[in-house]
């Protein structure tokens, strides 16, 4: 420890999470040019094998001997570590609990782009590869010329357009090889001039103003501010500010300065008024409980069970003033923010530029800066989609997640999280209360609040308006045939006739977009299917392109069968195009829009939300995008195409996600002052998720289906851990999976069974996307720390060829 001055009690090794899928922390030395300046939390640069990887301090100790061997820190990354101690601690449990890489962990709670995010790179192996097709020649051909032959994929994609599998393939080939490398950040902080008074003019001074009005102006504004700094951006209005203000500084009237500008989409936007309504006794008494637990201190839980329209915005956003108040922060999570702007438009009008909304459509920039505004306490409220869990709310009080059974708050792509649960763990380590809000309760959330006591409940059963919920009408197909689209039955086809007479509105929900889902060839039986993934194609026709869902591979619709060049292909299975096709074609007075992926990006959305809002179109047809929290008045009908759809999914989530679609879809119709009517055509009209939600009978289903988990073991009841595991070659999946079923039983016969099962392995239901088949393997048990324990020692324990790729999804959404 000779470099260590005596009395110096300064830890010199640090613990460092890396960026990379790598799992546990590495240790490294402190240089000491950087001991005195690197903290928990800090980002750092380290060697890592054969290159330098980005990495968070999660930890600092005093070395033991055998350490000093270690590599040192290369280098500090930003001044101010991104992450305070808590944070890292909640994010390093969170990495524990979802047996998830640390580093990656880490980096998924922080804005994209800032903080030296890694870069996937790719380099050249092979000079003498050739490619199999066009555009892996340009690939190898844009790699030949680069410097070192090396190019990050964002460039390689800049330069030879989309990479598709070419990528894969070429990796296979050993012909490139992808990495990940230290980027500078592409995201920096924003500067902008600000001027402040610096001594009052003399009279000569004050005659060369007057013969100068515009300078006079300028003048006068930074003069009012009494010393203050005024930032540039705050004169934009008037000319040559810029100029007029360096001249005054250069005569010594003004000083100077510059500070952080931060960019905000909202500036200048203005808020309609929405004054906050006097309570209805059921809010009140709700409000009521979560304040006095908000004032007692310390951590509770609650599930806001209240029907659709009950009012529960309204109970987040007392519950939230009501910590402003007493300076703690907030976080509302909600499932797609861009499909609910009508929910931010009420948290900005109660809240003003208190609120960061941290939507899809952010630039990084945007993004980071509202990230920072929140970090230094400057905003107090984040308003997100799931990774606001992670928002760096200072001093949190209250976390709210609404809409708490919505799928959208597991992320299943890289670092799997389910965000309502993390909700949760952060309140509790941050003594803040923690409200589940939803009309239809996730089974988990239901069995916490009743069966585990874990949340308490609080119940909204009616709604906030003088109208009652709807009247449900069940369509059974089997008996009221539908017209020969295969759409709308009689009963649906007049009362959509019947609401538009009344110049009222329609919301028509099919859960499936483009034309026809699926081409059969009548004369073969033929039926077109995606080259990489098992699942047909769906024909869209405004595009004229048949494409895929899973893979979004497109390509021109055929006109004759592609097996036999002979047949006709035939148009099956509706979707939502078609269904605006056919309600154009039936009544073509009506003003028809469409809500799908399709048809909604970005400023598409907007559009389509706001002429909805505006009464400017008479019908709405659209996917699961409708179903959402939409508040539209004039709705009084809402249709449901075909209920069936997800119902026989082999998924153990299928029943209650389809009761939840159509509970919610349902909420859509009489939020005004006209009552609404909901029909719902289907072929199975008994199937408990259709004939409770025709009744609103929440506490029916959850019951019936809560029933059956128990009896098949599934969750809420049980826990589940799924591998997945997945690759290019269907035998080598094959063996690593099967080897994985094998290591797993023999780790459960170790613990001697510990009320453990396994299923499978076995192939994934849809058993190839993107060219890569799909295998898995469930574990269920009660206890999920052995779970946990068994399917990561599996994994570790297992080998593994570099092709298949191994996940490990703990609590996971689906089987499919
Ligand atoms: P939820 O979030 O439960 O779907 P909202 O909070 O959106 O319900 O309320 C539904 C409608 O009722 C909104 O238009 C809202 O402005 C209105 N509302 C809510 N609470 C009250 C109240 N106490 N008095 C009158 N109107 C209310
Ligand atoms: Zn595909």
């Amino acid at each position: 420890m000779s470099t260590t001055p005596l009395g110096d009690a300064r830890p010199r090794v640090v613990k460092v999470a890396v960026a990379l899928p790598v799992p546990g922390t590495y240790s490294y030395t402190l240089p000491d040019e950087l001991a005195a300046r690197v903290e928990v939390g800090a980002c750092v640069l380290v060697p890592f094998g054969r290159r330098s990887a980005v990495g968070y301090v999660v930890g600092l100790e005093a070395p033991a001997p055998a350490e000093l061997e270690l590599k040192p820190v290369q280098d500090l990354v930003g001044e101010t570590p991104p992450l305070d101690p808590a944070m890292i601690e909640f994010l390093l449990w969170a990495a524990d609990y979802y047996l998830a890489p640390p580093g990656e962990m880490i980096r998924a709670a922080l804005p994209a782009g800032a903080f030296a995010q890694d870069s996937r790179r790719v380099r050249l192996l092979d000079r003498a590869a050739r490619g199999r097709n066009a555009r892996e020649q340009r690939l190898l051909e844009a790699l030949l010329a680069a410097a070192d032959g090396e190019l990050s994929e964002r460039s390689l994609r800049r330069q030879v357009g989309p990479l598709g599998g070419a990528l894969v393939r070429l990796c296979e080939r050993r012909a490139i090889e992808r990495f990940e490398a230290a980027a500078t950040p592409r995201v920096t902080v924003r500067r902008e001039d600000t001027f402040a008074l610096a001594r009052t003019p003399t009279d000569e001074e004050r005659r060369r103003l007057e013969r100068a009005p515009r300078r006079a102006q300028v003048w006068a504004r930074i003069a009012a501010a009494g010393g203050a700094p005024v930032a540039l951006s705050a004169l934009r209005e008037l000319p040559r500010a810029r100029a007029h203000a360096i001249a005054l500084t250069r005569a010594g009237l003004l000083a100077r300065g510059q500070r952080e500008r931060l960019r905000d989409p909202f500036q200048g936007e203005p808020l309609p008024p929405h004054p906050a309504p006097v309570l209805h006794a059921r809010q009140a008494e709700a409000v009521g409980a979560l304040e006095s637990a908000l004032s007692r201190g310390g951590f509770a839980a609650f599930l806001l069970h209240g029907v659709t329209g009950s009012g529960k915005t309204e109970v987040y956003l007392r519950l939230i003033a009501s910590a402003r108040r007493s300076g703690r922060g907030a976080i509302v999570l909600v499932p797609e923010i861009s499909l609910t702007p009508q929910l931010a438009a009420r948290f900005r009008a109660r809240f003003g530029d208190d609120v960061a909304v941290l939507h899809s459509g952010l630039t990084d920039g945007e993004r980071y800066d509202a990230w920072r505004r929140l970090r230094a306490g400057g905003v107090g409220i984040a308003l997100g989609a799931r990774s606001a869990v992670f928002a760096p709310v200072r001093d949190l009080g209250v976390i709210v997640v609404d809409e708490e059974h919505d799928g959208s708050f597991k992320q299943e792509e890289g670092v799997r999280y389910h965000a309502r649960d993390l909700a949760l763990v952060r309140a509790q380590r941050a003594g803040a209360l923690c409200v589940l809000g939803s009309a239809t309760p996730s089974l988990e959330s239901y069995h916490n609040a009743t069966s585990a006591a874990r949340l308490t409940l609080l119940e909204l059963p009616e709604r906030a308006t003088p109208r009652p919920l709807p009247t449900v009408e069940v369509i059974d197909l089997r008996t009221h045939r539908p017209d020969r689209d295969g759409l709308l039955s009689a009963p649906l086809a007049v009362a959509i006739e019947d609401t538009l007479g009344a110049h009222e509105q329609v919301i028509l929900f099919l859960n499936r977009r483009g034309f026809a889902t699926f081409l059969l060839c009548r004369e073969c039986g033929f039926a077109l299917r995606c080259r990489d993934c098992s699942v047909t194609l769906t024909l869209h026709r405004a595009r004229g392109a048949v494409v895929c869902h899973y893979c979004g591979a497109a390509a021109k619709r055929p006109d004759a069968c592609p097996q036999c060049k002979a047949g006709r292909l035939a148009e099956l299975g509706v979707g939502t195009e078609r269904v605006e096709a056919a309600l154009r074609e039936r009544f073509p007075e009506a003003r028809v829009g469409r809500l799908d992926r399709d048809t909604s990006s970005g400023p598409g959305l907007r559009r389509i939300l706001s002429a909805m809002a505006r009464r400017e179109l008479d019908i709405l047809v659209g996917t699961q995008m409708v179903t959402k929290g939409h508040d539209f008045p004039g709705v009084t009908l809402v249709g449901v195409v075909l209920a069936d759809t997800g119902l026989h999914l082999p998924d153990f989530r299928a029943a209650e996600r389809a009761f939840q679609l159509l509970e919610q879809v349902a909420g859509r119709a009489g939020r005004g002052s006209e009552p609404g009517r909901v029909l719902v055509q289907t072929y199975n009209p008994q199937h408990p998720a259709i004939a409770c939600a025709a009744r609103h009978d929440y506490f029916g289903f959850v019951r019936a289906e809560l029933a059956a988990r128990a009896e098949l073991a599934y969750p809420p009841v049980a826990r589940l851990v799924a591998v997945r595991i997945d690759g290019p070659d269907p035998t080598a999946v094959r063996r690593v999976a099967e080897a994985l079923g094998q290591a797993v039983r023999n780790a459960c016969a170790r613990s001697g069974g510990a009320g453990l099962s396994v299923l499978g392995p076995a192939e994934a239901p849809i058993a190839r996307i993107r060219g890569r088949t799909r295998w898995q393997l469930l574990l269920r048990g009660a206890a999920r720390h052995a779970l946990r324990a068994i399917a990561w020692q599996a994994v570790r324990d297992t080998r593994t060829p570099a092709r298949v790729r191994v996940a490990v999804d703990v609590d996971p959404m689906s089987a499919l």
